[in-house]
């Protein structure tokens, strides 16, 4: 569903991603994870096609920026872009004219619903709270249900109510067999069904590894986590270096670090 091949991109003399490859089978339900700065919205929005960047991307065997790939594709920002002189109605119809959706108003209903937003119809863009904004932000992403979906740090600024509905959401949408790529910089939000978990610093992909190898491994994600973004060598514990790892700088300190014995649980 998602191939990165060597993706950079630079800011200046800022290198937010660097030489970035791993891929998404369809139905993949992956994590990015990383610290603040690790470079996981510029990837994200790259793949949705609003960078430029080097390096190549396909969604579902189309380049990324044809429309046949923005189809399949949708994005949920980490930021609400809502218009002051919309109301939350207006919202959702003015998503479901640009995405040519007919009949969407039994969804846009039932997400308003689920998202405690039914009251707030006809409130304005900047009549909202930011947590309102930000479950009308995602109202806006999931509306078109795609094939694929982004989701930028979904869970920031969202009460617990919300919190528990957008995860059954996820839920839902894997067993509906979406792929989905959510970033998230905390870890404790992480405790949905994943198939793979990414992990970001300083813009390198420094671990790719599936929940199987987590497993076998015996370490909990949380671990794996800080043994890598600390600068401990993880590599003994999932036995599995990620390709983006071999080729990066980074690993010339392979060997230089002591091994890491991870707890079992
Ligand atoms: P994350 O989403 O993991 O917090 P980002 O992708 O937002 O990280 O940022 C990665 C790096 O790129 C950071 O150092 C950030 O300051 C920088 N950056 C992000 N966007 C821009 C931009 N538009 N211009 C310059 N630097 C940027």
């Amino acid at each position: 569903m998602l191939d990165v091949s060597h993706v950079t991109k630079r800011y200046g003399k800022l290198t937010a991603c660097n030489d970035l490859s791993f891929h998404l089978d369809p139905g993949d339900v992956a994590i990015l994870l990383g610290p603040n700065g690790a470079g996981k919205s510029t990837i994200m929005k790259s793949i949705i096609g609003f960078l430029k960047y080097d390096g190549e991307i396909t969604v579902g065997g189309f380049p990324n920026k044809t429309s046949e790939a923005r189809r399949i594709m949708g994005y949920i920002p980490e930021m609400p872009a809502l218009y002051p002189n919309l109301t939350v109605s207006e919202h959702m119809e003015f998503l479901a004219r640009a995405y040519r959706m007919e009949n969407y108003k039994e969804r846009a209903e039932a997400l308003l619903e689920r998202f405690e937003l039914a009251d707030k119809r006809k409130k304005f863009g900047d009549e909202l709270s930011k947590g309102m904004q930000q479950k009308l932000n995602l109202c806006l992403g999931l509306l078109p249900d795609p094939q694929f979906l982004l989701l930028d740090e979904p869970m920031i600024g969202l009460d617990p109510h919300a919190i528990k509905e957008l995860k059954t959401m996820i839920d839902e949408m894997r067993e509906a067999g979406k792929t989905l790529l959510i970033s998230t910089h905390i870890i404790d939000s992480v405790d949905m069904l994943w198939d793979r978990t990414l992990i970001m610093q300083n813009g390198l992909l420094k671990r790719n590894i599936t929940r199987e190898e987590l497993d076998e491994s015996g370490s909990t994600l949380e671990e794996l986590f800080f043994g890598v973004t600390e600068g401990l060598d993880a590599e003994a514990m999932t036995g599995a270096a990620s390709e983006a790892e071999e080729t990066s700088a980074d690993t010339e300190d392979k060997g230089k670090k002591g091994f890491w014995r991870f707890g079992r649980r």
